[in-house]
């Protein structure tokens, strides 16, 4: 079997890994990115996660703002949209590395064969790639519970599969009330879907607030989504249906598409990791320190492997630790990373930064709640959404803002200007005095900060 040698190599066509390939090649290393999947070029955000998500959610708000018309219509549009937006990105994300004269790219599976080498099987040959820099940024696969009839029954979909059908679901089962879960629900919901959201556990959102967890049902049932809380799930049948106990009884529920959301689990079963000495976590992850390191020298972890926390942007952040103990720079680390932001792309945009309610107060911090409707902001006015509240958690001996939960149109936006300031060390009063442009919901902190 032939070798070949590379500075660096980058199994996984992921956002770290890309942009890590990106400014290797930049510094004159000789670049090697081994991707196994051609639908694949730019990874999971662009081609199965956020972007096709978000271009689907933004299709079925039109949805159902135009409820009279023809729903199959309106969902078959929104697929071809999502699916020309997907194509023009992945070969962009493709092309962006190929046109680089230090990049290779090689669509094929990569596995450690021992310490600084991969076997690479393409459909054309198997090789082996040696390089004295290696970059794991394989990301996550959905986790399909052990449920009989989940892995073969037609009809039953995760959420890259869902967001690829053309045939409109009347009738949607989800399986699982997680974020992403959510997100489903809240977008079919927008295209007419009557959805039936299954959850094992009693709590919704049981990282969130009670009062924002609330909120967030509540705005979701007002929309026609059902929830069954504390689901036992017993079968899923040809329909698909869904067999369940809930609440003492024994329900079949009948569907035309079942999504399983159960999150997603680190792509590390078909690395062969142990071969070159590279430890997983007991949950499956790549094993890494606080700067991203394996426990085999001179290889790292990047992303959802790694065992972080799933967002495009961490895996992003991740190539920016790593890229600073290649090329010099500003001492970073996942230990240094703090006020992490994250956003639901809920009808009502549900966006966060910070310690909940809960957690300031179980932390032992003297807490000064501030809350704002969102009716009150003029802006949701205009924009015909005045669901949900804002709230702050700030710390009364200090004046720092502690956590910060906004459930509004265009949270996902404002979020970042509160994740500045908290990370400025910014007393909350600058919030609250700060000249926003009007009519915005950002000026929504004059009021909201006015404690
Ligand atoms: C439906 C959905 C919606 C989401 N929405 C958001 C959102 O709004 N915002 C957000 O920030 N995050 C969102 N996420 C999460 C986000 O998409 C991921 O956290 C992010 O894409 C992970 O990137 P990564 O760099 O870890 O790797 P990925 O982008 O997952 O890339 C890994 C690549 O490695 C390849 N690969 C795997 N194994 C091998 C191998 N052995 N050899 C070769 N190649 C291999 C895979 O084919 C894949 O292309 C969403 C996820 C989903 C599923």
């Amino acid at each position: 079997m032939r070798t070949l040698n590379y500075d660096a190599l980058v199994i996984g066509f992921g956002k770290g890994g890309k942009t890590l390939a990106g400014k290797m090649a930049g510094q004159g290393m000789k670049v090697a990115l081994v991707e196994k999947d051609k639908g694949m070029y730019g990874g999971t955000c662009i081609n199965v996660g956020c972007i096709p998500s978000k271009s689907l959610i933004h299709s079925a708000a039109a949805a159902y703002r135009h409820k009279n018309s023809p729903k199959a219509d309106m969902y078959r549009k929104a697929i071809e949209v999502k699916r020309s937006l997907t194509g023009m990105l992945r070969k962009k994300n493709y092309d962006k590395l190929d046109m680089l004269e230090n990049v290779t790219i090689y669509d094929g599976m990569a596995r450690f064969a021992g310490a600084k080498l991969v076997e690479v099987e393409t459909a054309e040959e198997t090789f082996c790639i040696n390089a004295d820099k290696i970059f794991i940024n394989t990301g996550a696969a959905p986790r399909i519970p052990a449920i009989e009839g989940i892995q073969d029954t037609e009809g039953v979909y995760t959420s890259a599969g869902l967001m690829d059908l053309d045939i409109f679901p009347e009738k949607l089962v989800i399986i699982g009330g997680g974020y992403i879960g959510l997100e489903f629900a809240s977008m079919y919901s927008g295209f007419g879907s009557q959805v039936t959201v299954l959850q094992d556990g009693d709590t919704f959102l049981p990282k969130e607030d009670e009062d924002v967890a609330a909120e967030i049902k509540k705005i979701l049932e007002e929309r026609g989504v059902e929830f069954r809380l504390g689901a036992k799930i017993k079968k899923v049948e040809k329909g698909p249906a869904v067999l369940i106990e809930w609440q003492g009884e024994e329900l079949c529920l009948d569907a035309d598409a079942v999504l399983v959301a159960t999150g997603r689990v680190p792509n590390t079963a078909e690395l062969n990791c142990e071969a070159a000495g590279v430890e997983l976590t007991p949950r499956g992850a790549v094993k890494v320190d606080e700067y991203l390191r394996t426990t085999a020298e001179g290889i790292w972890a990047m992303g959802d492997v790694a065992g972080g926390l799933q967002h495009t942007y961490i895996s992003l952040d991740d190539s920016r630790i790593v890229g600073a103990q290649l090329f010099g720079g500003r001492d970073y680390n996942t230990a240094m990373r703090s006020n992490v932001p994250y956003s639901v792309f809920l009808a009502t945009p549900y966006s966060r930064v910070g310690m909940s309610e809960r957690d300031a107060k179980a932390a032992g911090y003297q807490v000064k709640i501030a809350k704002l409707p969102t009716a009150a902001v003029p802006k949701a006015q205009v924009l015909k959404a005045p669901q949900g509240f804002l709230k702050a958690v700030i710390d009364a001996d200090t004046n720092k803002i502690l956590g910060v939960m906004l459930l509004c149109e265009e949270s996902y936006e404002m979020i970042n200007i509160v994740k500045l300031a908290i990370d400025m060390g910014a007393d909350y009063t600058v919030l609250r005095d700060q000249i926003y442009t009007h009519p915005t919901m950002s000026e929504a902190f004059n009021d909201l900060f006015a404690v």
